[in-house]
């Protein structure tokens, strides 16, 4: 099943290439409620729901995708956790000494995630670059702590696209990953029956129709399994929270007019517009930066 939020808080699930169908009424959400938890709420009682849905779906009005704004999924989750350097040739053209395999992760407040239908928006940064990061994301569906590297498939819900948005610099990671739009999530969350085998989805990324990014999950440094045991080796996990994991060679700068397009095997795709914002500056920023990236290939 594909699970997307759209419009003004509302929940849908995808039904074949270009049509959705609205789902908030069935599962007894209230599509203006606050904080928007509805997907964490569905997510966490899925087994109990999913019949509900199935059954409700072709009596149910469906509308084009076209016709609606996509929004980020799941916009109010426990956590967004993120990790760092975990392609090798990534981690070459940024000449870092280490691998998420032995750094760990950080963490993207969950306020930066966005949705497909939604611009990136720049802050003001000037002589600074904003980067493009493609990465697949996780989504949690369990509460766990403390699980085996075999229990993995047992607490993940499902899959998307998503782009960690970052200004180069040395300063705190965090803070510079942290703006609002710089967590595009989309289009949907596809439910891991329906993904089957995620280590071998084909991933890419291109600017303006520029193909920028192209790698496999096969080439993980730390691998699927591996990120979750690690964060729920840390932290209980919860449903809705989403991984991050991390990005292949090809990073590059983004400007304002930009669209930034992201497709995953069995995830759909999504094209993101990039604005320039008036928001955003602060003294942290002031002196200019140029990363020194080593092109791969
Ligand atoms: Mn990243």
């Amino acid at each position: 099943m594909r699970i997307a939020r759209f419009n003004h808080g509302r929940i849908g699930v995808v039904v074949g290439d270009a049509q959705l169908v609205d789902i908030t009424e069935v599962i007894g959400e209230d599509a203006a409620a606050w904080p928007p938890q509805g997907t964490v709420r569905l997510i966490a009682r899925f087994a109990e729901l999913r019949p509900l849905i199935e059954q409700a779906l072709p009596s149910l009005p469906r509308l084009r995708l076209a016709d609606v704004t996509l929004r980020t999924p799941v916009p109010w989750p426990n956590k967004v956790i993120a990790y760092p350097v975990n392609y090798h040739d990534h981690g070459r053209e940024m000449q870092a000494g280490y691998r998420a395999d032995v750094q760990g992760f950080f963490l993207k407040p969950c306020s930066s995630l966005s949705g497909a239908g939604e611009p990136v928006e720049l802050p003001e940064v000037p002589g600074r670059e904003v980067h493009h990061e493609s990465e697949l994301a996780i989504v949690i569906g369990k509460q766990c702590r403390g699980i085996a590297r075999e229990q993995w498939r047992e607490v993940v819900f499902g899959y998307a696209c998503l782009l960690d948005m970052v200004v180069r610099g040395k300063e705190e990671r965090v803070f510079r990953k942290a703006f609002d739009t710089f967590c595009p999530v989309g289009p949907w969350i596809t439910t891991a029956d329906e993904v089957g085998d995620p280590t071998q989805l084909e991933m890419k990324l291109w600017v303006n129709g520029e193909l920028k990014q192209h790698a496999s999950t096969r080439d993980l440094v730390l691998d699927i399994p591996g990120m979750v045991q690690m964060a729920a080796a840390v932290m209980t996990l919860h449903p809705g929270d989403i991984i991050a994991t991390g990005t292949p060679a090809g990073v590059g700068p983004v400007k304002n007019g930009d669209t930034v397009r992201i497709a995953i095997d069995r995830l759909g795709e999504m094209s993101v517009p990039v604005v320039q914002g008036t928001l955003g500056r602060t003294p942290v920023f002031e002196k200019p930066y140029t990363p020194d990236i080593i092109k791969q290939r």
